[in-house]
Parts: structure tokens; sequence; C-alpha cells
């Protein structure tokens, strides 16, 4: 535990205290604020919304906002004729999404397929369904003998476990041949990890490979873009970095930049047609789902992003971020890896830069990072475990998109200074 500061206001990349001291917001929260803080053209959608009607339930009727927010989604989701359904955290849409591919098999008679595959250092959510296709040891052990026992693959992570993308992709195949693919419903994958391995990427025939093992199978792909999408890595979405289409995409965290807590899933036409004529409609649902205010608020971010050709300025000041970073901390004895892309960059800390030996756990290296951080005014991420599931210390960046360079050089400098002070090498 620790003093939590109170939150006066925020604008822009600043978030200020009670007392007047300011931050910068360089994590977005986890990943969160996509637009800044403080966005007017937002809290005007939004109120305009909340004045009209405040919330009806997405049994009974649709709304003006969650209906043109579907249709200007649609031109950037590149799945064939999308269709949508609104939800209101990353956890809800994995869930859901696991259960979309159960019904899409099913409308496709094969009512065997129940299993989802998942990958070993992963992280989806903290309901019990997303934990299960999750592999973060720490935050699953306490539930084990609860969760669905989902079979898990070898992550990709070149840092620590060097391979080649088609070999590592074929694990997929194993599994899915070991549990029979009369069985198997879906994969499901970060396209660019998270939180468990701060913005580790596979090499660049995975997911080539990941998709033509899907296909040959009959197993929908759902991409869990819950961190990497909506521009964050300087594409819409990640999976785009490699040309490869999923069958399902989540997203949620900055989908409405934390004004309003939203998700979506995104299937295509086809399936969820399926879906209909042979099953009736998706069976899921919930008291907030499709939310108006929740729609406003996300057409108001989209609106920002497009407007402001935020994507193109993830992807620019993005590989300044990265630049700048191996420039200022590449050479620490304590920095094993610095990796990223858009403006998503995660550096790993290690004991001993030649053996990639990670610091024990309980010296909460990562921790004491993010805290010197925090006291110097910058907003970071953390995350410990990557190297084996307890041990390895990540700090990740992923500012408002509408970062300039400028600040970056602010952000840069003081993580450096809080660097120096933790880790003298
Ligand atoms: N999926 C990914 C890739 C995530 O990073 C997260 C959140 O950390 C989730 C799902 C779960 O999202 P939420 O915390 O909004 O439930």
């Amino acid at each position: 535990g620790h003093a939590r500061p109170m939150i006066d206001r925020g604008k822009g990349i600043y978030l200020y205290d009670v007392d007047g001291k300011k931050y910068i917001d360089g994590s977005g929260g986890p990943l969160v604020v996509n637009v800044g803080h403080g966005r007017e053209e937002i809290i005007a959608a939004m109120q305009e919304q909340l004045e009209a009607a405040a919330y009806v339930h997405a049994i009974m009727f649709t709304s003006q906002p969650l209906e043109s927010y579907a249709a200007k989604l649609a031109d950037i989701v590149p799945l064939t004729h999308p269709r949508f359904f609104f939800l209101n955290s990353g956890s809800e849409v994995v869930e859901g999404a696991i259960k979309l591919a159960r019904q899409i098999q099913m409308a496709r008679g094969e009512h065997g397929r129940q299993i989802v595959i998942c990958r070993s250092l992963s992280y989806h959510g903290m309901t019990l369904g997303a934990l299960g296709v999750s592999g973060r040891p720490g935050l699953r052990s306490p539930y084990l003998g609860m969760l669905h026992n989902m079979p898990h693959i070898r992550h990709p992570y070149p840092y620590r476990f060097p391979a080649d993308g088609e070999e590592l992709a074929d694990r997929l195949e194993e599994s899915i041949l070991a549990y029979g693919p009369e069985n198997v419903a879906a994969f499901i994958a970060e396209p660019i990890s998270g939180a468990s391995l701060g913005a580790a990427e596979p090499p660049d025939d995975y997911w080539w490979r990941i998709r033509h093992i899907c296909n040959k199978y009959g197993v929908l792909l759902i991409a869990d873009e819950v961190l990497v999408g909506m521009g964050r890595t300087g594409k819409w979405w990640a999976l785009q970095h490699w040309d490869v289409a999923a069958d399902i995409i989540v997203t949620s965290k900055g989908l409405a930049s934390g004004y309003f807590p939203l998700g979506f899933i995104a299937a295509k036409g086809a399936d969820v047609d399926q879906i209909r004529a042979a099953l009736g409609d998706f069976n899921h649902g919930g008291t907030f789902s499709h939310h108006a205010v929740g729609a406003a608020a996300g057409m108001a971010t989209l609106r920002i992003l497009q407007e402001e050709k935020l994507v193109d300025n993830a992807a620019r000041v993005g590989a300044y971020l990265g630049e700048k970073l191996i420039k200022s901390l590449g050479r620490h004895p304590n920095v094993g890896d610095i990796r990223g892309r858009g403006l998503f960059w995660g550096i790993e800390f290690v004991a001993d830069r030649v053996s990639a030996d990670p610091f024990p756990a309980s010296q909460q290296i990562a921790w004491r990072l993010w805290q010197r951080a925090f006291d110097s005014g910058l907003i970071v991420y953390y995350s410990q475990g990557c190297a084996d599931g307890l041990n390895g210390d990540i700090i990740m960046l992923g500012p408002p998109l509408i970062i300039n360079r400028e600040q970056v050089d602010d952000m840069v400098d003081i993580l450096t200074s809080a660097v120096h002070a933790e880790l003298s090498g």
C-alpha cells in the first residue's frame, strides 16, 4: 500500500493534485486516456445525451449515438460488415468474445467446440472466464480450482526466448491436434503483449502462421486489442502491423479515453447473421451494455482521433519516444531491453545485462521505479513477473496520443533520473 494523493483536475497529458503538484500522465493510467484529460468536446457530447436520455435498456431501444458510432466504427474495424456489441470493460468484452466464438461454432454445426486456447504469460481480464484464458500465475493462483482449465501455449518473447516465429506458432497446431480440432472453438491472444510482457512482439512471421493454422482447423482467432487497439501502436489495430485479420476483435481501455467505461466486441456480419439464423440472437447481455452515453463518449473520442490525426501522431512521436528511451537508458547496466511501437513502450530491468538474470521479485524493482517516478511527477505503468511468472520487472509508457516531442523529452528525463536514483548499476 502507498498514499494516494487526491486528484484535483487534469488537462491534456497533465494531472494536478489538490496540493498543486503536477504529474505527466505518462501511461494514461493503465493505457486509457488516449486523447487527454479535460476534453470539452467529449464532455459536451456526453452531456447532450445525458440530458436527452441518460439510460435506456438495449433490449428495448437503440439510440442516435449508438447507431452513428457503430456506423463510424465500421470504417476502421478490419472485419467484413462488422457488427458491434458494446460493454463496459476489457474483462467483459473478453468474456463476451469467448461466448460469441462458442455461438459462432454452434451456428456452424460445430457443437463440440468449447475449448479456447490461450498463451502462458498473458492477461485478458479479472473475471473467472477471462482469467481462465490468462496466464499470470500471481493473479490466478488463489482461484486455480475455480478456473476452466484451458490450454496455454508459449507466449512470444524474443528478449528471453529467441525463437522462430513459425515454430512458436506451430505450438498452436500441436495444441489443437492434442485436444482435437472438433473441440477447439478459438485461440485468443494479445497481438502485442500488454501488461504481462511490456510491449513484447512476436517475430514477423508469427501472426501469419497463426492465421494459417486457425484457418486450417476452423478455429476462430480472437484478437485482444483491449490495450493496443484504437491507434495506440501507430495503426488503428496492432494486428494490422502484420496484415493479419482476426475473426473477432475486442477493445476497451482507450476506446472512450476514460470518459466512460466502454468496450466492444466486433465480429463479421456473416457470422452474426449465421447465429441469428441458427440460434436466434447472440445469447449474451447486461444491464449497462450498449450505453448511449458511452457511445456518445466513444464517438467524440473517435472524432478527435481522426480530426487530430492522432494515430499518425502515435506512430511519429512514438518512434521519437523509442529513440529517446534508447539514447537515455539503453546503456544503463540494469536495462535489459527497450521495446515498443507507437506510443506503447516497455523497459525491462535486469540484475545483470549479460545473463539477463532478473532481480528477485522481493526487491520490487518495478514498483520502486514506479514510486520514484511518481514522486518526481511522472506516472508510468509497471509490471512484475515477465521472466518466469514471478520475477522480472517492467516499466511501461503509454501517454495520451496527443503528446508532442517536448513533452516526450520531459517524460524521458524524469524517468531517466528516477532510474539513476533507484539503480546505480
Ligand atoms: N485484455 C487486455 C489485453 C488487458 O490489458 C486488460 C486490462 O488490463 C484486459 C483485457 C482487462 O480489461 P479490464 O481491466 O478493463 O477489465
